[in-house]
């Protein structure tokens, strides 16, 4: 049985929540406000199989709770209820480290879709991790500009890196970074799209299912964590380069200069 903790500090939703959760068979806890949730997560290392996080909420906020979660190496999946046509809540929750996000009011069946995807996925990690790889690195000199090469769960090699898709995880000679989903989307996204420009647009709506005149700032920013995990100086990126004014490209072996 899959455990939630359910973050919010509105009971009624929250208690709400917690019925129809168990009506589905999960087993479903309330964490009132950011503190207790930190507190069973982090200090009482309570283990949760997935999270609903409200960002609202009475002292730390879900912002808060989900940074303080990744910091700590805490990687349980993150589903962050956000105010409705507050974009930029959304890419603050995945800057922060969230995995999905549901605007409220949301539709409860929606909810458990998302969750069961979160689930599906975690599950598929423990798996890749603990069976025998079947999918094969994908390297860069084969074909890369070939959708098909990047499998859902499958990897890819560039410059010594290793992007793991499925697991969330990007492996350097000496460091193993742990991705949220909406970094993992946007990498693959541009690993895909390889040598090809992607618009800002194309990211909002293909990548993230976002209205297009999202603040694209909050991009940038996440252009800018990338770099520091896959460019060797980020300041002068060589893979991930901007085109001024459109957008971005990946290149996995860049020109030598
Ligand atoms: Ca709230």
């Amino acid at each position: 049985m899959s455990r939630v903790l359910v973050v919010e500090d509105e009971a009624h939703l929250a208690q709400g929540l917690r019925f129809n959760l168990e009506a589905e068979g999960y087993s479903a806890e309330i964490a009132g406000d950011g503190e207790s949730a930190t507190d069973r997560l982090l200090e009482k290392k309570e283990d949760f199989d997935v999270v609903v996080l409200d960002i609202m909420l009475p002292g730390k906020d879900g912002f808060s709770v989900v940074s303080e979660l990744r910091a700590a190496r805490n990687y349980v999946p993150v589903l962050m209820l956000t105010a409705r046509s507050r974009p930029e809540d959304v890419l603050k929750g995945f800057a922060s480290g969230a995995d999905d996000y549901l605007p409220k009011p949301f539709d409860l069946s929606i909810l458990l879709a998302r969750l069961q995807g979160l689930l599906r996925r975690s599950q598929w990690m423990r798996t890749a991790h603990s069976a025998a790889p079947s999918n094969p690195p994908i390297q860069a000199e084969s074909a890369p500009s070939d959708p098909r090469n990047v499998g859902d769960f499958g990897t890819f090699s560039f410059a010594g890196k290793t992007i793991d898709f499925g697991a969330l995880e990007l492996r350097t000679p000496d460091n193993l970074i742990h991705l949220t989903l909406m970094e993992s989307e946007l990498l693959r996204h541009l690993v895909r799209n390889e040598g090809r420009i992607v618009s800002r647009k194309q990211i909002l709506e293909e990548v993230w299912g976002l209205h297009e005149d999202t603040d694209t700032r909050a991009i940038d920013n996440f252009i800018v964590r990338l770099r520091r995990y896959i460019e060797d100086n980020p300041v002068q990126p060589r893979h991930l380069l901007t085109v001024r004014g459109v957008g971005y490209r990946f290149l996995a072996k860049p020109e030598e200069k």
